[in-house]
């Protein structure tokens, strides 16, 4: 009996991490979009959506009103979907919490982007506000709802003394920044999971390093984001046809006499902040494209970055390890960013074949928290 794979379809819902970005065109169209699809094929999808950016707008909505629109499109788009039967959980870009605004569009968010470099009272007060304004907001649709889980901005959850028992201490049931194998070292990210010892499974973690599996029962569960390698040549076919597009909306925008006017509606621009050291520069060029299409590489689970054969690859990839896992019955997390959603069809394509998987069920994170609660799910210890 092959074991039945709970898979969430997790999106972290959020401009770009610099700020830039026209919420419109980043979160509300395509997230709109994305939930028809799930709705199309009976799915129920989970949004982790970024408070703080949420937050800084309503602080300056007084001055500046252009950001009250923003703010209540936000909570239209979020409560629309929830109603629907979407779930919503916490994530958490802390570099808001320095955000200026110019006034006239233009965002400044100098902020540190790990929420581990920060005071233990401020790492605290971040996520009790965040949750507290996810609950006061959805309770008002359904009483019982609850925030459960958590995703950190960056991936940026270990090791720390205090992350994970304030996460605990607060009521999150689970956290799900863990992705095994990753490592950066940039200007503005620090993190190396290279070694992890659960790369699949829900686990205890030891809790002051969410890296390590704790001996015993622990207040929080960590589940990690799933990854998978390889695919070289869909990866650069994925490539190819991603700047193909590029270079046609690059153009579509150059002979759209609408274009140079409306400035706002813009896709934002990421600069060094995901370039590892030494990735920069020609040889640095070299490497990057070498690792990527000859040696193989790890890619997060991101259905926003994979075309529709790296999903299969990825899907065969979950098979496996829930298989090795000897488990009856495994939640699987994936992620998304409808701020990278290119091609919507690949996406539909593979929401419909898990539609009609028989092995393969699909979860709420809420429904993965109550699972968690009542036995469904196993979790491990060292
Ligand atoms: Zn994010």
């Amino acid at each position: 009996m092959p074991p039945t794979i709970y898979l969430a379809f997790v999106d972290d819902w959020e401009v770009r991490g610099n700020g830039t970005g026209d919420p419109r065109v980043l979160q509300f169209e395509p997230m709109r979009r994305l939930v028809k699809i799930f709705d199309r094929y009976g799915i129920r999808g989970s949004f982790n959506v970024e408070v703080m950016q949420q937050l800084a707008y309503r602080k300056l909505q007084e001055r500046s009103p252009e950001l009250q629109a923003f703010a209540n499109e936000w909570e239209e788009v979020v409560t629309q979907s929830f109603r629907q039967g979407h779930d919503v959980q916490l994530h958490l870009h802390p570099q808001w919490s320095a955000a200026r605004y110019d006034g006239r569009g233009v965002w400044k968010v100098d902020g540190d982007w790990s929420i581990l470099n920060y005071p233990e009272q401020q790492i605290r007060a971040m996520l009790a506000s965040g949750k507290q304004y996810l609950e006061a907001l959805l309770r008002k649709i359904d009483p019982t709802y609850a925030c459960v889980s958590f995703r950190a901005g960056s991936w940026c959850a270990a090791p720390s003394d205090s992350f994970l028992t304030i996460l605990s201490e607060l009521g999150f049931v689970f956290d799900m920044s863990i992705v095994a194998g990753i490592r950066y070292d940039t200007p503005q990210i620090k993190l190396d999971y290279t070694h992890c010892e659960e790369p699949f499974a829900p686990y205890y973690p030891h809790m002051k390093d969410a890296r390590r599996i704790s001996c015993s029962m622990e207040p929080i569960v960590c589940i990690p984001t799933n990854r998978f390698f390889g695919a070289r040549i869909a990866l650069l076919r994925r490539d190819f046809s991603k700047a193909r597009m590029l270079v046609r909306r690059k153009i579509q925008h150059l002979t759209d006499r609408h274009g140079r006017s409306r400035p706002t509606l813009s896709r934002g621009r990421s600069g060094d902040e995901w370039t590892n050291k030494g990735e920069s520069g020609v040889a640095g060029l070299v490497r990057r494209l070498f690792n990527r299409y000859i040696r193989g590489q790890l890619h997060i689970a991101d259905l926003s970055r994979l075309n529709y054969p790296m999903m299969c690859r990825m899907m065969a990839h979950i098979r496996r390890q829930a298989s090795h896992s000897g488990l009856p019955c495994i939640p699987v997390i994936l992620e998304n960013h409808t701020k990278d959603i290119y091609d919507f069809s690949d996406i539909e394509r593979f929401v419909a074949d898990v539609a009609r998987s028989p092995d393969v069920k699909t979860i709420t994170l809420t429904g993965i928290a109550h699972g968690l609660r009542n036995g469904t799910f196993q979790v491990r210890t060292a």
